[in-house]
């Protein structure tokens, strides 16, 4: 026997039922068409703003551990338990789901590179063949019996003087914030004795190679982006870091270094956006900087409305942040540059290195300790994930060479 009144439960929890149950009611209808209007709902902390279907406003629609609640008169005034916001609001959390399970099928999982099968030929038949001395350690060599060649387990590490625990602890160390001093000391303590240029030089190199490597691959970002800009000094240089964001996911899109905060310099960051994801946000949210809502309507705007990013400037509320998931960018980078007193120079690969840092290897509480990436269906394995980008990294620029000598 089915309840008279299956949508309200007393829970704020996704009730599955409410697809089926939507033609007896009309509210329920209009919920279903709000839901589907690009750009008609987002999530603000844990709420939801959901646009009118009549006036340019947004209703606040909140859920509390007994149920739902609507800013809207007709859930105020008129007292339904449920108004066609809190339906929409149920119905984009239903499709939310369905898109997140379509996304783990698509899932991509970048493998760790051991010494249990041949790298050239895959066979699991290994002999040892020698080690190669460095700074820090011994690099085993192996030689197939299947195809004779030989190789190490120290791809993209070969010609480096220290090994790759030594290298990838660095890297890590520094994008958590120590400093290029700090870093020297703690690899001192583990016996291996490196300058802060060499430092500073393994970080450059490795965020280079890594960032040409995860510019080809596609994360699974949902349609709503956000866009905010921090300032970053160079020499004392004062410049802008734009950064673009998914806000579901907070995979970091794009971002672009520029001295000004003008329309030309936004427009670079939604293109470069676009041209790495594959497609434009449906809903884009900034802070009040108006170059933003002139660069969204340049870049996104178009005759149909169906197809146009709709540009949210957010409200602030009395006490809170809105934009609060790009204050935690803000944070990783601005905690950074009190520790390191400026970077070189903009053109730096760094900057590309806080990038990958964000999405492969910080996991985010708000995405219950998962990274962006792996909330964007891209596993990273192995115990050292670092250490299996840059293997990644270097096989994939490889091969790019091996094909292009081919022909
Ligand atoms: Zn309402
Ligand atoms: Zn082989």
């Amino acid at each position: 026997m089915r309840e008279q009144t299956p949508y309200h439960k007393g829970t704020p929890e996704l009730d599955k039922s409410v697809g089926l149950e939507a033609q007896s009611n009309p509210r329920a209808l209009r919920g279903q068409a709000i839901a589907q209007m690009a750009g008609a709902i987002y999530k603000d902390q844990e709420r939801y703003r959901v646009h009118s279907q009549t006036r340019d406003w947004f209703y606040t629609v909140t859920p509390h551990e007994t149920g739902w609640t609507c800013s809207c008169p007709d859930f105020l005034k008129r007292g339904v338990l449920e108004c066609k916001h809190i339906f929409a609001v149920q119905f984009s959390l239903q499709i939310r789901e369905t898109v997140k399970v379509e996304r783990e099928k698509r899932e991509t999982v970048i493998e760790q590179f051991n010494a249990s099968s041949c790298l050239h030929c895959g066979s699991p038949s290994l002999k040892k063949f020698g080690v190669r001395h460095n700074k820090d350690g011994n690099i085993q060599r192996f030689q197939c019996l299947t195809c004779a060649k030989t190789f190490s387990v120290n791809i993209g590490f070969e010609r480096m003087k220290h090994n790759p625990k030594a290298i990838t602890s660095a890297m890590t160390l520094y994008f958590n914030g120590e400093s290029l001093r700090n870093v020297a000391e703690s690899l001192a303590l583990i016996g291996a004795k490196v300058s802060h240029q060499t430092i500073h030089n393994w970080i450059a190199k490795y965020s280079a190679l890594m960032s040409k490597y995860v510019e080809k691959l596609v994360p699974s970002v949902g349609d709503t982006w956000r866009a905010d800009e921090i300032y970053i000094k160079f020499k004392g240089d004062m410049r802008y870091l734009f950064a673009l964001m998914d806000d579901e996911t907070r995979y970091w899109i794009a971002q672009d270094v520029a001295g000004s905060k003008e329309i030309v310099d936004a427009r670079v960051l939604f293109r470069k956006g676009q041209t790495a994801m594959g497609k434009k946000p449906k809903v884009l949210i900034t802070d009040g900087l108006k170059a933003y809502q002139e660069a969204c309507q340049r870049e996104w705007w178009t005759m149909k409305k169906e197809t146009r990013t709709r540009h949210i400037r957010h409200i602030t509320m009395k006490g809170e942040h809105n934009n609060n998931k790009m204050e935690r960018l803000n944070g990783e980078i601005r905690d950074r540059e009190k520790v390191m007193r400026g970077l070189k120079n903009e053109g730096t690969p760094i900057l590309k290195g806080y990038q990958i840092f964000h999405n492969y290897l910080r996991p985010h509480e708000g995405l219950n300790g998962r990274t962006p990436a792996e909330a964007c269906g891209i596993q990273v394995q192995g115990d050292n994930k670092l250490q299996t980008l840059i293997q990644n990294a270097s096989l994939s620029n490889r091969k790019f060479t091996l094909a292009e000598g081919n022909r």
